[in-house]
């Protein structure tokens, strides 16, 4: 925990998890002046724990400081505060493939009031938990969300902010209850354009070429996207960052020119798609499950995360010892 008082950050401290106070009144609980991220600490062989793109995660943590009008945490603190607990539970980070320490690093305006107007006092924390792969392997199925929207243009949906999750929560119980386990986001403007599903960037693959929605104020900017967007090319893939219609790639994915789709974020890294569905339950099935090169591009890069391949961009960064 770390907290921004008198205009300066204090010195971080490690704690057991623990409930803590706020007041009733902390701006927080009124005006959702919150943001998060969400990382991955890896231990390999050698017992010294890793961590992928840390500094990305700080590079998007400041820039949702920034939308929500809030301070910025300097990277020392940030990466001080990470590499001490990360030592710290070096013991318990998980070893099997995919497994992980699960990093919620969190900042929440505390100051008390009602008034619309900016906290000056706020917290920064970070919570940590071994995680399991969350690899659904080919059974995820994703509703098209063709009522409600995820984000609005200009709005919040490109940074990690509470508000974005909790809106986005009755389409993921709509989802379910009809077997679905995902929501395919489309766009406010237009209902016509991919963006996103609700925890992961999409990529679909056709005639061989990898597509993902080009990024704008509505889609989150995943750091696995961005992996996947580096790895893919630097393995010869041709990789296209470009608006996708939803009715040409169910059109694609009927004729099989659509080979594959698949999702990427943090916590499953990269899981296939086997159909997108409609809210009567039309599905357009992926016509080979096998999946070919996400399953090419998993591998890849959790060897990477884990310190076993080549890692020519210098993602994984091991945790020095104290
Ligand atoms: N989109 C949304 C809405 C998300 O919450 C996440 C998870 N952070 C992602 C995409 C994937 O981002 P990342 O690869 O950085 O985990």
């Amino acid at each position: 925990t770390c907290d921004f008082t008198s205009g300066a950050w204090q010195e971080a401290r490690i704690a057991p998890f623990q409930a803590f106070s706020i007041l009733p009144s902390a701006k927080i609980l009124h005006y959702g002046q919150q943001i998060f991220e969400g990382m991955k600490a890896y231990r390999y062989e050698n017992g010294h724990p890793r961590l992928f793109r840390p500094l990305d995660n700080l590079g998007r943590f400041n820039a949702s400081a920034r939308r929500m009008a809030m301070p910025e945490i300097p990277s020392q603190i940030f990466m001080s505060a990470l590499g001490s607990m990360v030592h710290y539970l070096r013991g318990v980070i998980p070893q099997g493939v995919g497994e992980s320490l699960y990093i919620r690093p969190v900042m929440m305006a505390l100051d008390s009031g009602l008034s619309l107007a900016p906290s000056q006092d706020y917290r920064f924390y970070l919570i940590a938990s071994p995680s399991g792969s969350y690899f659904a392997g080919g059974d995820v199925h994703a509703l098209i969300e063709r009522s409600d929207c995820r984000a609005a243009p200009g709005g919040t949906g490109s940074v990690k902010t509470a508000g974005n999750y909790g809106g986005s929560i009755k389409s993921a119980i709509h989802a379910r209850s009809m077997g679905y386990q995902q929501t395919l986001w489309l766009d406010a403007r237009h209902q016509k354009f991919v963006e996103e599903f609700s925890g992961m960037n999409m990529f679909a693959v056709r005639d061989g070429i990898l597509y993902t929605p080009e990024l704008n104020s509505t889609i989150l900017p995943g750091i696995t996207r961005d992996s996947v967007i580096k790895l893919a090319r630097s393995l010869g893939y041709d990789v296209r960052e470009e608006a996708i219609d939803i009715d040409e790639l169910v059109s694609d994915i009927k004729s099989g020119i659509c080979s594959e789709l698949f999702a990427c974020g943090t916590a499953a890294i990269i899981t296939p798609v086997a159909a997108l569905g409609e809210y009567d339950g039309t599905l357009y099935t992926l016509q080979n499950t096998a999946s070919p090169v996400a399953m090419t591009l998993r591998t890849r890069l959790l060897e990477i995360q884990i310190g076993l391949a080549d890692d020519p961009f210098h993602w994984s960064q091991v945790v020095a010892p104290k």
